[in-house]
């Protein structure tokens, strides 16, 4: 499903009858920027990809790997992973996963073309520009706004292997053949299990990466407590900590983690 943009008369006032109070709008005005949402496609049941266009976004210095923290309903905002598919400086994309019943699932679900959307940012998160060797990128259903990012770079993830640790595999692996970029086409899906024993195959992969190729960069974003395991393989499999870079997307139990 494709939803675009409607006439500048027929813009919403906001997504999911949010719309802000006075007090809030005040503050609003002073902390973020307002754009408008020019497209939604839905790539799959659970994945929206959104377009946002504003003149304040393209005042605003971005670098792959930079977050932006969009408001869902009230003052509440979540973080998501800005990235850019054409060549306009006022409009970014967004990858978002949705979770049925989590505030930022309710909200993708009923996002649509013309709604207002307020952003903070981009800030800083991860600078992915900055990366200049083969990289390996492991990431879950939150990380494939990054993974984009990453393929923006000058680099543009030419000599990246991707990793996802995903719920369902067959839904992923159709939402990064719709999204048609590189290396991401060929990316490894490890589907999850309750006990975490799929982590050990990720785990085998890291470790050949790492005796293969002592220079390799690692790209580590997604839940917390994975990072933790990963990082500690990485590090006894001889990867010093400035070729690793991770963000925690989510932490089991802690509401919009960034
Ligand atoms: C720097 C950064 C960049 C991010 N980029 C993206 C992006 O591009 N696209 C995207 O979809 N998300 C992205 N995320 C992740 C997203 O911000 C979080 O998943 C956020 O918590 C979602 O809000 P929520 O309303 O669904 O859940 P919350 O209200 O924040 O949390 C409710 C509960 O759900 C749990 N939870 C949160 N996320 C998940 C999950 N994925 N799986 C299982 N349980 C979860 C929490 O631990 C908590 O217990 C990013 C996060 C960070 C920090």
């Amino acid at each position: 499903m494709t939803l675009t943009a409607t006439p500048p008369d027929a813009l919403r006032p906001d997504a999911a009858g949010n719309a802000p109070g006075l007090i809030e709008s005040a503050l609003l005005r002073v902390m973020a920027h307002e754009t408008r949402v020019t497209a939604v496609h839905a790539l799959s049941p659970r994945f929206r990809l959104m377009s946002l266009r504003g003149e304040a976004l393209r005042r605003a210095a971005h670098v792959p790997g930079d977050k932006v923290q969009v408001r869902i309903a009230g003052m509440a905002f979540r973080t998501f992973t800005p990235f850019r598919l054409g060549e306009d400086d006022d409009a970014l994309e967004l990858l978002g996963f949705v979770r049925d019943g989590a505030p930022a699932g309710d909200w993708l679900g009923a996002v649509a073309p013309g709604d207002r959307c307020h952003v903070l940012g981009p800030r800083r998160s991860m600078n992915l520009a900055a990366i200049d060797r083969s990289t390996v990128f492991v990431g879950d259903e939150t990380s494939l706004g990054l993974a984009l990012a990453l393929c923006g770079t000058p680099l543009g993830g030419l000599d990246t292997h991707f990793i996802f640790e995903v719920a369902d595999a067959v839904e992923v692996r159709a939402v990064l053949e719709a999204m048609g970029r590189g290396m991401l086409q060929h990316a490894s899906l490890v589907e999850r299990r309750p006990d975490g024993s799929h982590l050990l195959e990720v785990e085998a992969s890291l470790k050949r990466y790492a005796g293969a190729d002592s220079f390799r960069q690692y790209v580590l974003s997604g839940q917390s407590l994975t990072l933790q395991r990963l990082q500690r393989v990485l590090r006894s499999a001889g990867a010093r900590p400035s070729q690793i870079l991770t963000k925690a997307h989510w932490a089991p139990g802690k509401i919009a983690l960034d």
